[in-house]
């Protein structure tokens, strides 16, 4: 009923004013750390979920930055990368502004090694949210209404989906410019311009006026030390380029700026070995891998179909025909 909502609501909200007080009295009080806890909701055991932001401030006015991983909640790689990151220390010492660090969004994903939430629907496609829809609507609105507000650029972290790894990359929206920026300080590899989603983070952030990039390496349930390594080097950079560390960026390679993609199929169903992995340039009828038939009476040769740069592949064993192989990314 109505009136049994309304209490509650404004209960929710007078508990994200609050919490937003909580993250914005700490950026301009002494320079330090404090843990934010935000709730997001129960198990139906009555467990309280809650997402933690560590917020790391210099004292000093600055910009805010946004520093996330597992809105999917099965994609690991980031939730480890950004530990480390808090574990090596690369918060302490900053020079202007504010960070604001959330290694795990999507808890309810996480314990069930699930990309979604339990009812199978995805934080990044239930943005900005809805404090009375699904579960998924209901994080994302807490997040938009909290964390959102509080931040001027941010970067958030994902993986490859089931089984296909991603060479570590960073995306922006082509009409960003100054998110355009962000990917360029951070120094990824490839460097890609790709259009927002509806109803995702990057998509909210930029209606708000907000800057996110997003970062994608390895693939989900699994940790990947090289993504590991670019996305933490990619972070310091990105805080540089801002003037919220200090120090000289680290140029982790040449980044190769990828302004389309079209993934590789399989022809066949089978067994598939690839012979050719992400990271790599290939040139027209190069051959990439085979699909095996499981009796060993056929194979079938997986060759380039254009020149091009592999920016993810399958490690799936067993594909269908139709099944993505390879992710291609070209320059022009
Ligand atoms: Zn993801």
């Amino acid at each position: 009923m109505p009136e049994a909502n309304n209490p509650t609501e404004s209960t929710n909200q007078k508990n994200e004013q609050n919490l937003a007080m909580k993250i914005h009295n700490t950026e301009i009080s002494e320079p330090g750390y404090t843990k934010v806890k935000i709730r997001v909701g129960n198990l139906p055991s009555g467990n309280e979920i809650n997402i933690f932001a560590h917020v790391f401030h210099s004292g000093k006015p600055g910009k805010t930055g946004l520093i996330l991983a597992g809105i999917h909640g099965d994609e690991i790689n980031g939730v480890e990368m950004l530990r480390r990151s808090i574990d090596m220390k690369l918060y302490e010492g900053l020079i202007s502004g504010t960070v604001i660090v959330i290694p795990l969004l999507n808890i309810f994903g996480f314990i069930n090694f699930s990309r979604e939430v339990p009812d199978g629907k995805d934080i990044n496609r239930s943005f900005p949210g809805n404090s009375n829809g699904s579960l998924a609507a209901r994080v994302a609105r807490k997040f938009t209404k909290t964390i959102l507000p509080l931040v001027d650029f941010g970067i958030d972290f994902h993986t490859g989906g089931e089984s296909r790894f991603n060479y570590p990359q960073v995306r922006f929206s082509p009409n960003d410019d100054r998110a355009k920026l962000l990917a360029e300080a951070f120094n990824a590899p490839f460097t890609i311009a790709k259009t927002k989603l509806p109803r995702t983070l990057r998509k909210t952030a930029f209606d708000l006026g907000k800057p996110v990039i997003v970062f994608e390496g390895g693939e989900s349930k699994r940790l990947d030390g090289f993504a590991m390594e670019i996305g933490i080097k990619g972070i310091r950079n990105v805080l540089i380029h801002e003037k919220i560390l200090d120090g000289t960026p680290e140029q982790v390679s040449k980044s190769v700026n990828i302004l389309r993609s079209d993934w590789l199929r399989a022809p066949e169903a089978g067994l598939f070995v690839w012979s050719k992995r992400s990271g790599v340039f290939i040139q027209k009828g190069d051959l990439l891998g085979e699909i095996n038939d499981v009796y060993g009476a056929k194979s079938t040769l997986v060759k380039a179909t254009s020149e091009g740069y592999i920016i993810a592949h399958n490690n799936a064993p067993v594909v269908n025909a139709g099944d993505a192989l390879f992710h291609i990314g070209y320059e022009i």
